[in-house]
């Protein structure tokens, strides 16, 4: 698949590091597809995160990912879906390996500055939860 779905999460916009991570983004290779500035609800959040229904941190997650705005892109490069998890690193920032997105500007396993699609259903689902077909040039 050449193409993956990302988020940059609310504390790493709200911090001010959206144009550091679009610059590392662009400078892996890969090329913005569709890019917007929104805003999840908690109940939305939910639905983006149902996987994680039950778990014991599913409610801080959701309020988490709804205190502030959102940058949600979708993202085309050969071998797009692995290669972005590598350019993000492990989700525990504490795992992550120097120079990834993760490592740079995540505050804590769940402010964790970015999401990156973990298979290319995924990231075909997760691309549609936020644009349109129309948005997705
Ligand atoms: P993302 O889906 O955001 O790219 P991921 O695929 O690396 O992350 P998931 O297992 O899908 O990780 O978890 C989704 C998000 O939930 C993580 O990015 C993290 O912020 C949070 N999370 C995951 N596991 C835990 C946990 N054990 N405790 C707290 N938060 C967690």
């Amino acid at each position: 698949g050449n193409r993956t779905f990302s988020m940059i999460k609310p504390d790493a916009v709200k911090d001010g590091h959206s144009g550091s991570i679009l610059k590392m983004i662009e400078g892996a290779g890969f090329r913005i597809v569709a890019i917007k500035l929104t805003y999840l609800s908690a109940e939305r959040a939910g639905e983006f995160y149902a996987v994680h229904t039950g778990k014991p941190f599913y409610d801080s997650l959701k309020s988490i990912m709804s205190e502030s705005p959102i940058i949600a892109l979708i993202l085309e490069k050969e071998n797009a879906v692995e290669d972005f998890r590598k350019l993000i690193g492990a989700t525990n920032p504490a795992n992550a390996d120097a120079g990834t997105i993760r490592k740079l500007f995540a505050k804590s396993l769940e402010r964790n500055a970015v999401h990156g699609s973990d298979s290319d259903e995924n990231a075909q689902i997760e691309g549609s939860f936020f644009f349109s077909a129309l948005e997705k040039f």
